[in-house]
């Protein structure tokens, strides 16, 4: 349904009592009335005459006139005054020809009532004027709370309420109409970025052009609305044919494809589409809101940029993901979590540099879980930073532990999640934990990956310069899996640089590639360490192109610490 239709059609209701005034219109009625006054006038003047005295008459036909000028200047507004008026004068001619011509003082009162109602008609149709302004003002106020209620400001398109509201009532006629119809979550891509980049004024210049653009291959059925920032609905009314949404969403994709111009801005978008389909995925509005969405995420985690149709495996990997994130909350307290340690090497010697401390999680409910799985829900749901904190005081204490005071130069490295890194008590708490265990600073490396400069490059630089003050290493992790800027490792106190299992996996088919990233290191005084390295070919390879040190099942596995220490690994 149209967008202003369906606004129009609620607010209609509001103008009824407005309506009654749509009497006003009907002026036909005055002549009548007036045709009527004068035929009674001319009757009682006839029968003052006839009888020579002032007749009963003339005093009911008096009475008669105030209701009638009453109801005229009610229901005919200014139409009706001037009709009122005009009988009015009737009755004062009337009574002055009666007083004049039959020179009695008997019919002079008379002359009083017409002046009398005239003013009083004065009164009413004003204080009825005033009333008509009042209502007028208060539907216009209830029309633009209305509007409010329903529509997003911004955009100038449905918002949330109106979109939920629409989907019930297409779910009431659906229901009757044995019909189904789609609801499409659109989440354009990225759109933080243009907002961080070029500022929320210009974020919001942007959305209003890609709105307006959209709105214009909407079909007239259908509904567009904004359900938050930069996600919106869109509900494809008697629509549940796959092949026919992809297009309409394919020629909504082409629309953000194409230049969007800001003044002397030119700006491209994508968008990730989730689509939902009446009755077969769900038959309340609630159900059919999160299996869209959940559709979008499926999309926004497999590269962004495309549609998908709800299926019931999203579901159950959203029910797995919510009992983990429900047992998480309890596996620190739970004693459910701890650290293992996986040795790196330099590689001339195979002398053993340090370790990476990795996390393991022994769910007491669901058994083992996986760092894949664990990772990103903790960084999702914030319990990466009370999570991190514990890795880092239980890995840091286990390490010291080992080594104790002995002077060799052994590092631990530990990984720090973005979302913790952005925490402002990030700094104090590395303190803390270095004032704790009394690990010295530099044989702790934290190990960063390129997404810290993805929320917010200076934000990130000055954070990472703090922590490098203190004496403690940085490490670029998973180098080969992001931008792979080296722009940033100009910028930044990166110390190492772990080039990423993926780049390892198939290192010798690289031909000169990892050579170079390394000699390209070196010449920036930043260590490499290769990680993944699982057989004797890829270490070759590296030994060959000068790798500082490697990390992999080849020549070690994460392990506990207690462990290790059998394994006679340490010192
Ligand atoms: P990462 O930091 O790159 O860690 C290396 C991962 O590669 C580890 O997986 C390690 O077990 C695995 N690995 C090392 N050598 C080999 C090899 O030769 N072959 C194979 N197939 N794998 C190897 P893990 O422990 O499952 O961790 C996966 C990722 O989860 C880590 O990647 C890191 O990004 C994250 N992670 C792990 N522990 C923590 C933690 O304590 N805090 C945070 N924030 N993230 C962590
Ligand atoms: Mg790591
Ligand atoms: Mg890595």
């Amino acid at each position: 349904m149209n967008n202003k239709t369906y606004y129009k059609k609620n607010c209609k209701m509001s103008n009824i009592f407005l309506r009654l005034y749509s009497l006003n219109n009907k002026k036909g009625f005055v002549w009548p009335i007036i045709a009527a006054y004068i035929i009674m006038y001319i009757v009682t003047m006839i029968m003052q005459f006839r009888f020579n005295k002032v007749v009963m008459i003339s005093g009911v036909v008096a009475q008669l006139q105030v209701i009638t000028s009453v109801f005229l200047v009610i229901f005919l507004d200014n139409v009706g005054y001037k009709t009122a008026v005009i009988i009015n004068s009737f009755q004062e001619i009337e009574v002055l020809i009666v007083v004049v011509l039959l020179k009695t003082h008997e019919a002079l009162p008379g002359t009083i009532q017409p002046i009398c109602t005239i003013i009083t008609m004065y009164f009413l149709i004003n204080t009825i004027r005033y009333l008509k302004d009042k209502i007028n003002e208060t539907a216009f106020q209830k029309e633009q709370l209305n509007y409010l209620a329903h529509y997003d400001s911004l955009v100038n398109i449905p918002n949330r309420t109106m979109v939920i509201d629409h989907i019930n009532e297409l779910i009431n006629k659906s229901k009757k109409e044995q019909l189904g119809f789609a609801l499409v979550f659109v989440d354009l891509d990225d759109f933080k970025k243009i907002n961080d980049l070029l500022g929320h004024g210009t974020g919001d210049e942007f959305l209003i052009a890609v709105v307006s653009k959209i709105c214009k291959i909407i079909k007239p059925d259908d509904m567009f609305g904004r359900i938050g920032g930069d996600e919106f609905a869109l509900i494809i009314h008697q629509e549940v044919d796959k092949d026919k949404i992809i297009n309409y969403l394919t020629s909504i994709m082409e629309v953000l494809n194409n230049n969007i111009e800001l003044g002397d801005l030119k700006l491209k978008t994508t968008a990730s589409f989730g689509v939902s389909i009446y009755p077969y995925d769900g038959n309340t509005c609630e159900d059919l809101i999160k299996c869209a969405d959940m559709a979008m995420y499926k999309v926004k985690s497999s590269g962004k940029n495309g549609i998908k149709f709800f299926n019931k495996d999203m579901k159950d990997a959203v029910l797995q993901k919510i009992e983990i994130e429900n047992n998480l909350r309890a596996a620190i307290d739970g004693d459910e979590l701890y650290v293992v340690f996986q040795p790196q090497y330099n590689i001339i010697e195979k002398k053993l540099r340090g370790f990476e401390a990795l996390v393991r999680w022994q769910c007491v409910k669901l058994g083992f879980i996986s760092t894949e799985s664990m990772i990103p829900i903790a960084e999702e749901t914030g319990l990466i930073v009370s999570i991190g904190e514990w890795i880092l005081r239980r890995a840091c204490r286990e390490f010291k532990q080992i080594i104790g005071d002995s002077d060799d130069e052994l590092i631990l490295s530990v990984n720090v999640s973005t979302v913790q890194l952005m925490k402002s008590s990030f700094v104090d708490m590395i303190k803390d934990v270095l004032y704790e265990t009394g690990l010295n600073p530099n044989q702790l490396e934290l190990e960063i990956t390129e997404s810290v400069f993805i929320s917010s490059v200076e934000n990130a630089t000055k954070i990472l310069k703090t922590i490098s003050n203190l004496g403690v290493r940085i490490a670029l992790d998973d180098f080969g899996t992001g931008y792979s800027s080296l722009s940033y490792l100009q910028k930044l106190p990166i110390n190492t640089l772990k080039i990423d299992k993926s780049f390892i996996d198939n290192i010798n088919d690289r031909k000169q590639f990892v050579g170079d990233i390394i000699s390209i290191m070196h010449q920036m005084d930043i260590i490499v360490i290769a990680e993944g390295v699982e057989d004797e070919s890829q270490f070759e390879y590296l030994r060959r192109h000068d790798c500082d040190c490697i990390q992999g099942f080849l020549l070690g596995r994460p392990q506990r610490m207690k462990e290790l220490m059998e394994s006679k690994f340490i010192i």
